[in-house]
């Protein structure tokens, strides 16, 4: 792989929770990147890169950077030296708290950001800044499976087994997953258990790239998923697929679920979630009699405002069957960010601190305080969740913003009501390297640096802690977001707590800021990390060996059993009335990567996919008179686009799918529904109901 002139430095991909493994190239006289060469001997990914990864290394010499901090004056972005715009900031902030209190101020974090950032995040909201408003985008990616696994296992890790093992399964139940273009490189896992004979079940209301190599596909109606897992739940115990023994020794509640799915024939479940009978009864039959089966999901059950419900369903399925904390079996959600997991355990969660502790546990909140050398009693209150400190915005209570790697400007629903309440705030930060959507409306964006230009840590999908390292120096005036945080807290007077000089030394702390928590990082070194080329949490002390496989003796609750919740069937938020007929629902293509700031810059890219469209089934455009390649007009309670048709009988008669990666006018979040789970308060993106029209 090496080329003369050249260095290769070992790291892993930017954008989704399968962290690639891949060796990026630098010219040694230069310092700019010349290229990637996907890592063979990393054993998550053995050597596969997807479209995004290839060409990730683009962004850190692209023209587009922010080079300079940027202060809006009369309307127009204009570059600044960082004294300048530090001082605004804060002489803004201690302005605003002085006029209307501390929890004037707020954060909006994100994961797509090491473990340290995203960790000196939390501790900058409530130490630097002394607010209790402070969440991130993790709200709308990861929440609901948080809530789930909480409630059955006791603790949120995404998956409870290490990836290399599914090649050894013989059953893949993948609910509201296109992993095939969300998550490309899990697919040889599938295909090398395939070849071994394993069944795939694909449960999705498209026939997506995923669910055209299964055995059965699911196309059931969106937002139907607890009527269907329910049903899948009656017809196992029926069928007497359940693992009577260990359900005895490891889970509570069964009985009552068991009353609880009584009603749910394969007839009921057909009926409300317009699925045939045969497919539920076979896709119940494949499940039950494999002996190492993997249940996965992703945004498409937990992107619900049921979204706890059905990721507590799916996950009984396989507690029924024995499957949890045994080889080559278990439950996975797929993380759409790189340090989606890592991102939600240290602290920038609304109502938790580092390692999952909660801020409503005296305990937690003196252990933590002690940590950062603070007094508990000025450790802020739980605050509220991503949407709803919009809602707060509205109300004036939240003034001032800092939103740190995030761009909800698109990824967030409802859009039209986030970019109004960005203009309604006195005062708003963005770091970020490229002018988001989101950037476009702060009064100062500071240049952070990306992925390759800092050190640091993420946690994969599986739980597993790996190294980002430093490929080159920050470009122009860029610096790493944790600097950025650090300075500022040094000017709201809060210097002493944020000493670092580099991220190394923030993972200690964070290493002691977690351990005895449910996400305990205590054991694990940047030095084991590179010798064992990745540690899996919990991992208490140095010789602890890491956990790749969860829960093989006990869950994580206090009678170490899992639980089965009963989940009653609820309809989704908004249901098709005769105003709005049809249902929409939203995803990701393979080439671009949530809010499309990083991927819509890429030439390469966007020439693959350069605009959003509408799928629409062939029955549907007929009714309309609708052609191929059509601009038309989508209307939901909220808000109107206009977008080309793509028609395509992979997508159910009755439902319309928009890809969410552009912002604007192309943004289909103008169109979702932002009624929230009452648990996870994750917004409802996958089902709203929508009208068509010509124009
Ligand atoms: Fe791998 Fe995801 Fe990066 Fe693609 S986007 S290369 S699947 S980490």
């Amino acid at each position: 792989l090496h080329r003369e002139g050249e260095k290769l430095i070992t790291t892993h991909c930017s954008y989704c929770g399968m962290q690639c493994g891949m060796h990026i190239r630098v010219n040694e006289k230069t310092g700019k990147i010349a290229g990637v060469e996907p890592r063979y001997d990393w054993p998550v990914t053995n050597g596969k890169l997807c479209p995004k990864g290839v060409t990730a290394y683009q962004q850190i010499d692209h023209k587009e950077r922010i080079k300079r901090p940027l202060i809006k004056k009369n309307g127009k972005f204009v570059e600044s030296s960082w004294e300048e715009a530090l001082s605004l900031i804060e002489e803004k902030f201690t302005e605003t708290q002085a006029k209307h209190g501390k929890d004037a101020l707020s954060v909006f974090g994100g994961v797509s950001m090491t473990n340290e950032k995203c960790y000196l995040v939390g501790k900058y909201a409530r130490v630097a800044l002394g607010t209790r408003f402070i969440d991130y985008n993790g709200r709308f990616c990861m929440s609901s499976a948080a809530g789930g696994f909480i409630k059955t296992f006791g603790v949120d890790r995404g998956s409870t087994l290490p990836w290399p093992e599914l090649e050894h399964s013989d059953c893949f139940l993948i609910a509201g997953s296109n992993t095939a273009e969300c998550h490309p490189t899990s697919i040889q896992w599938f295909w090398k258990a395939r070849d071994k004979g394993a069944k795939m079940i694909v449960i999705d209301p498209r026939e997506t790239p995923t669910a055209r190599i299964a055995d059965v596909h699911i196309d059931l109606k969106p937002g139907t998923d607890s009527a269907l897992a329910n049903g899948l739940l009656h017809l196992i115990i029926k069928e007497g697929y359940v693992d009577e023994k260990y359900v005895a020794e490891r889970c509570n509640n069964y009985k009552e679920l068991q009353e609880s799915v009584e009603t749910f024939t394969p007839e009921y479940t057909a009926e409300i979630t317009g699925v045939a009978v045969e497919k539920i009864i076979k896709a119940a039959r494949m499940y039950g009699a494999s002996k190492r089966s993997v249940v996965m999901f992703a945004r498409g059950v937990e992107q619900q405002s049921k979204g706890v419900d059905n990721v507590t369903l799916y996950t009984s399925l396989a507690l029924l069957r024995g499957q949890i904390g045994k080889f080559a079996s278990g439950v996975a959600t797929f993380t759409g960010q790189g340090n989606g997991q890592g991102g939600r355990e240290h602290g920038q969660k609304a109502d938790l601190l580092p390692g999952y502790r909660k801020l409503t546990d005296p305990e937690a909140v003196k252990y933590i305080s002690n940590v950062w050398g603070i007094d508990p009693k000025d450790m802020p209150k739980p605050g509220v969740s991503a949407f709803e400190m919009f809602d707060e915005v509205q109300k004036g209570n939240i003034r001032a913003m800092h939103v740190i790697c995030s761009n909800p400007a698109v990824s967030a629903p409802h859009t039209e009501y986030v970019w109004d309440s960005f203009k309604k705030l006195d005062f708003m930060v963005v770091n970020d390297f490229f002018l988001s959507e989101t950037a476009e409306f702060a009064d100062v964006v500071l240049p952070a640096t990306t992925w390759a230009e800092d050190e640091g840590t993420t946690t994969n999908l599986e739980g597993r802690v790996i190294h980002i390292r430093k490929v080159t120096e920050p470009r122009h005036e860029s610096k790493p977001d944790w600097m950025i945080l650090s300075e500022i807290a040094k000017r709201m007077g809060k210097g002493k707590h944020f000493q670092y000089e580099t991220p190394k030394q923030i993972f200690e702390e964070l290493r002691i800021a977690t351990k005895g928590g449910k996400a305990d990082y205590h054991g694990i070194t940047y030095d084991r990390i590179d010798r064992e080329d990745g540690v899996f949490w919990p991992c208490p002390e140095e010789d602890h060996p890491g956990t790749p496989t969860m829960f093989k003796e006990r869950f994580a609750t206090p009678d170490g059993k899992a639980n089965l919740p009963v989940v009653a069937w609820k309809e989704p938020g908004e249901t098709p009335t005769k105003k709005y007929p049809h249902i929409l629902t939203t995803g990701r293509v393979v080439y671009h990567y949530l809010s499309g700031t990083q991927t819509r810059r890429i030439d390469f890219l966007m020439e693959q996919c350069p605009l959003p469209y509408v799928e629409m089934h062939p029955e549907m455009a007929s009714q309309y008179n609708m052609q191929e390649g059509e601009t038309i007009q989508l209307t939901t309670a909220r808000s109107s686009m206009k977008t080309e048709v793509k028609l395509t009988k992979a997508i159910r008669k009755d439902t319309l799918f928009i890809p969410y990666h552009w912002g604007k006018e192309l943004a289909v979040n103008q169109l979702t529904n932002p009624c929230l789970d009452p648990i996870s308060r994750m917004p409802e993106f996958k089902v709203c109901a929508v009208k068509i029209e010509k124009i």
